[in-house]
């Protein structure tokens, strides 16, 4: 082997962890599945959002993201929408009269400059 570097090991290399981080980072592994059936893991760090691609660590070819339990898990929670966080405020009915009122002065300033 020798001299001789693997294609492809520079993407292998890349590190999302920051120098200046002592504290080793939360790890989550991502798997990969290329189309000849090789499956591997690869680290990532724990706020890293997962390439849906990688490549083969035995022929180079593309790899797959296989979908694992983790990422299922993580993204357990759906995220809170602004319209989430309105109903916690105001009920559907507030927010009909609010609507209502809003509607009302829209059409009042349309007919005023009509
Ligand atoms: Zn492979």
């Amino acid at each position: 082997m020798g001299e001789r570097t693997l294609r492809g090991s520079r993407l292998g290399s890349i590190s999302y962890e920051t120098d200046r981080n002592t504290e080793p980072a939360a790890r989550q592994p991502g798997v990969y599945r290329c189309h000849k059936g090789h499956t591997f893991t690869v680290p990532f760090s724990d706020e890293a959002e997962l390439p849906l691609v990688w490549e083969c660590r035995l022929d180079g070819s593309i790899a797959k993201l296989v979908d694992g339990v983790e990422a299922e898990t993580k993204k357990g929670k759906p995220p809170r929408t602004h319209w989430d966080m309105l109903l916690e405020r105001r009920s559907v009915a507030d927010l009909e009269e609010v609507l209502a009122e809003r509607l009302e002065m829209l059409r009042g300033r349309r007919s005023q400059s009509a």
